[in-house]
């Protein structure tokens, strides 16, 4: 794939990001790799999402992935340290230039780019193996058009995975209070109960932009071990995987082998 130029978002694109969001996320973007910093949660579940992630496609190696809402790089450049072509964006400025810094640092191959979700659709249609978009959902005004610019990048055949947090009195109780105000594992702020995303919202946004749900599963954090791991339980974090249907582009060009979940079977609601 080529590299080009971030293109210019449309007042439409423009509108659907969030300017306080990404104020709060510059503001805080020395604190990308600081793993004992304000983004230790993510530096915690990263390895525990990049083996979910890699199972659920069979492998990163020599997939194009596109990592929206890429923040630092986290997943981005773990996903190009597991041989992938990744390319990753966001809005916040300053939270790419420390994603470039530290790919430079480590050797990671990333096409960091500023680009909103629906500017990439239209460079990039349907161009990639794998669409992540991790922790991003709950930050944006409209979450739905998002996943569908997810799907417009997505290739005949692809996966993409979302992670978001649901809104129940535990998400309320683990995600803000314990999180933000006991734990003090996030900064105060960081997230807003109103935005959050019950699995059956975010599955029925997910099959109104064309895609198949697959998968679904929980996210639990451990504070005495401070350690995450997957599991059942969708009730605070969790992740929803979907394909885009159509058949793989591979050598041997098989048909993809969907297998759809009942949104009803999977959702905690
Ligand atoms: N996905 C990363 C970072 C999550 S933090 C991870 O899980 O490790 C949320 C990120 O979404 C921030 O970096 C923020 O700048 C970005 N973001 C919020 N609104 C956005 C938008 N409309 N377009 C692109 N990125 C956005």
């Amino acid at each position: 794939m080529t590299q080009t130029a971030p293109s210019t978002s449309t007042s439409a694109q423009a509108a659907n990001v969030d300017a306080g969001e990404i104020a709060k996320f510059n503001q805080i973007a020395a604190q990308w790799w600081d793993l004992n910093g304000d983004f230790k949660p993510l530096h915690l579940l990263n390895p525990v999402r990049l083996s979910f992630i890699s199972d659920q496609v069979q492998g990163l190696f020599g997939k194009t992935c596109i990592d929206i809402g890429c923040g630092g790089g986290i997943l981005a450049e773990s996903m190009a340290h597991a041989g992938a072509q990744v390319t990753g964006i966001d809005m916040a400025a300053d939270a790419l230039d420390i994603a470039r810094l530290h790919a430079l640092e480590t050797g990671a191959c990333v096409n960091y780019q500023q680009q909103t979700a629906e500017a990439a659709a239209q460079q990039w249609p349907a161009q990639f193996d794998v669409v992540t978009c991790m922790e991003m959902l709950e930050h944006v005004p409209d979450p739905a058009a998002i996943i569908q610019a997810c799907a417009d990048l997505a290739k005949p055949g692809a996966t993409l995975i979302f992670s978001t947090l649901n809104k129940t009195a535990k998400s309320f109780l683990f995600g803000i209070v314990g999180a933000e105000y006991v734990l003090r594992l996030v900064p105060k702020g960081t997230h807003d109960f109103q935005k959050f995303i019950r699995p059956s919202t975010l599955m029925r946004m997910i099959e109104n932009a064309g895609l198949v749900v697959t998968d679904a599963t929980g996210l639990h954090y451990n504070p005495i071990q401070q350690s995450f791991r997957i599991g059942a339980g969708l009730d605070v974090n969790y992740f929803v995987v979907a394909q885009k249907p159509g058949t793989v582009k591979s050598a041997t060009n098989e048909p993809s082998n969907i297998v759809t979940v009942p949104v009803a079977a999977v959702t905690n609601e």
